[in-house]
């Protein structure tokens, strides 16, 4: 889904779960940090959306009813 680069090849990396570059065989250990930040972080804006939408469609529920 997203695309990173090695950081000592410039080459993308398309696998989420690398922890190696298949070009040069490097550590991306920078890149998976970042996005298991990013993985951490998403969830919670995920849950509110989905909170958000239950309550939304809960209120169009009673005005129709
Ligand atoms: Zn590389």
């Amino acid at each position: 889904m997203s695309e990173c680069f090695c950081p000592h090849c410039k080459n993308p990396i398309y696998d989420d779960d690398a922890l190696l570059c298949l070009y040069c065989g490097n550590s991306l250990r920078r890149n998976v940090t970042f996005l298991g930040r990013f993985k951490y972080t998403k969830p919670v804006y995920i849950a509110g959306l989905v909170i958000g939408i239950v309550i939304l469609s809960f209120i169009f529920f009673i005005l129709k009813h």
